[in-house]
């Protein structure tokens, strides 16, 4: 791509331009003589060894050797062409840019990113007025304040209102020229089955979400009452990636790094009541599930420790058991706050006040314990019940690599069940065992005996869909699992022709909570594959990443077990000149080589 900024402006950004300043707003970085060091944002690391140069005005890393300058580090990290690179530079720093020398294939790719921050921030704006309003905007203030906001919260988070109805928005729009196309990219508007537009958010509160830079990438909507969904965020667009993006983090950034730890709660209200509360570094996932890609963003550029509070104990737990390998793994600490039974952080704050909640913070328990103390509350004390507790741990057990941390969480297992740590240490090797080796499960099992072939295989076909569904049931539940899916072609593997389908959209289109399904929807046509897709999300049987991970292991594992099995059938139905068997199974090794 030809240069089109003159060479004399970006040598003014590059020199005006702090890498330190731009960097540390994305990394926590320490000074380290006359350089500063942090975690680095492109590879997995525990010590850190990126390291920014001030004077140099370069960044380089000696984990994984990515390098280059302020340009190069905002198009890595954002995700972004050079030239938005420089223009965000630009703008930041009030630099004027001469548009002319941009050609306009270039100055639309630019500027489409910025189109739409512009847009979010008209859109706020509109939301602002319709709370302020008088007609329909009286009673969300009134709700707001009878549940205790303050007016300057309320401001401070651009908190607004899309009443009720199915055109507002796409009537403001309409008033500002934007086209259909731009109106769409918003994600806030969305396409009607024959022709025009219709508002996605109505008679909901809502909350722009911003990124650390202070623009709008996306909104949430919360309802007003207790109808369903709960929760509503904007869809991902050119600008709004929700596997990174963290309500509140914008707020919550500096105060985090000064106390070293952060709050992750769950909703907009519980977010605004901690921070009316002084307790401003708290990020909420909006009903979202905790991504790796959060975690990390949390631990390289807010703090080392991470309090997880959650409304009740059942979501605390679905949110521990998902995530718990994730902290593990970006060696980040992780807490959980156990708040009395009925109570969430914004009902608990307003009643109890910010030191009692920073007491109860105080009494907040690792996520290990959390998992060892809810698997007794549920299973109780008896033999039977210790033996549940025990296997409800084995595969969390398992994923500590840290032997030192994991010996030191058996041991406490132990003494809390009054059991032997060796027996213990012996069921969890067990576990081991069975995830490295993968045995093959019942529809694994290769037909050494006399069944017939066919049986066998119908079978085996049965149970190769069930699993395929299970895995594809877990990709529309467990979004943090479709990097693991890509990067071991799971689909190569599968048989079911109506399952690669969706699946193949599902990782396109991926579902990070349950307003992107919708959006999912709207991309298959079929009745049938939409039914299935509504059952799968309904299934219920594998919620627990940790499985899934094992599901599939065994099931590549099993598959390539049957392949090669059917090599050594094929070889020996060729040695006893059984030529009957022996077409058959080419057979079956032609449709296996179809489907792959
Ligand atoms: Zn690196």
């Amino acid at each position: 791509m030809a240069i089109y900024i003159p060479e004399d402006k970006l040598a003014e950004i590059r020199n005006t331009a702090n890498i330190t300043d731009i960097i540390s707003e994305r990394v926590v970085l320490k000074k380290a003589g006359k350089d500063h060091v942090g975690l680095c944002p492109f590879h997995s690391e525990k010590t850190p060894s990126f390291t920014v140069s001030a004077v140099k005005q370069i960044y380089h890393c000696f984990g994984c050797g990515a390098g280059g300058d302020v340009f190069s580090f905002l198009m890595k990290y954002d995700g972004i062409g050079f030239s938005e690179a420089v223009q965000s530079l630009a703008r930041r720093y009030g630099i004027d840019l001469p548009e002319r020398n941009m050609s306009a294939s270039q100055r639309k790719v630019a500027s489409q990113r910025q189109q739409l921050f512009d847009l979010n921030k008209q859109v706020m704006s509109y939301f602002i007025s319709q709370l302020s309003g008088r007609s329909s905007g009286q009673k969300v203030r009134a709700y707001l304040e009878k549940r205790g906001f303050h007016q300057e919260i309320i401001t401070q988070f651009g908190v607004g209102f899309a009443p009720d109805g199915w055109d507002n928005l796409v009537r403001f729009f309409r008033k500002l020229n934007v086209s259909q196309a731009l109106a769409e990219k918003t994600g806030l508007v969305v396409p009607r089955k024959n022709t025009g537009l219709y508002d996605r958010f109505r008679n909901r509160v809502m909350f722009p979400i911003f990124d650390v830079s202070n623009q709008i990438i996306g909104f949430g909507g919360r309802v007003l009452d207790d109808s369903k969904p709960k929760y509503l965020n904007s869809p991902e667009t050119p600008i709004y990636n929700k596997s990174r993006s963290l309500y509140g983090a914008h707020a919550a950034k500096n105060k985090s790094r000064e106390t070293g730890s952060v709050y992750i709660v769950e909703g907009y209200f519980d977010l605004l009541a901690l921070h009316q509360h002084g307790i401003t570094n708290t990020v909420a996932t909006l009903g979202t599930s905790l991504t790796a890609e959060h975690i990390s963003a949390l631990r390289r550029g807010f703090a080392q420790k991470a309090f997880l509070v959650f409304d009740s104990d059942e979501a605390g737990l679905k949110a521990a058991r998902r995530s718990i390998s994730l902290f593990m793994n970006a060696a980040m600490d992780a807490a959980v706050i156990v708040l009395p039974k009925g109570y969430d952080p914004d009902s608990f704050i307003f009643e109890f006040g910010r030191e009692a909640f920073e007491k109860a913070s105080e009494t907040a328990i690792g996520m290990v314990e959390f998992l060892i103390e809810s698997s007794i509350q549920s299973n109780g004390l008896s033999m039977e019940g210790k033996v549940r507790v025990i296997s409800d741990l084995q595969q969390p057990l398992l994923e500590i690599k840290d032997s030192v941390a994991r010996s030191i969480y058996i041991k406490y297992l132990a003494e809390r069940l009054s059991v032997n740590e060796t027996a213990i240490i012996e069921k969890i090797k067990s576990g081991e065992k069975r995830f490295k080796q993968a045995q093959p499960n019942n529809w694994l099992k290769h037909n050494d005996d006399k069944q017939s072939l066919s049986e066998n295989d119908l079978l085996i076909e049965s149970e190769m869909i069930r699993v395929e569904k299970q895995i594809v049931s877990m990709m529309l539940k467990s979004p943090e699992i479709l990097p693991e899916i890509k990067k071991r072609r799971v689909l190569d593997y599968f048989s079911d022709k109506r399952l690669i389908e969706i699946a193949k959209i599902v990782l396109k289109h991926p579902i990070y909570g349950d307003e992107d399904l919708p959006g999912l929807m709207n991309h298959i046509e079929s009745t049938d594959h939409k039914n299935m897709i509504a059952s799968l999300v309904i299934d219920d049987e594998c919620r627990d990443l940790n499985n899934c991970e094992q599901l599939l292991s065994q099931f590549i594992n099993g598959i390539e077990r049957r392949q090669s099995s059917l090599l050594s059938q094929i070889k020996s139905a060729q040695e006893s000149n059984n030529d009957e068997l022996l077409f058959e199974l080419l057979r079956k090794k032609q449709e296996q080589l179809i489907n792959r």
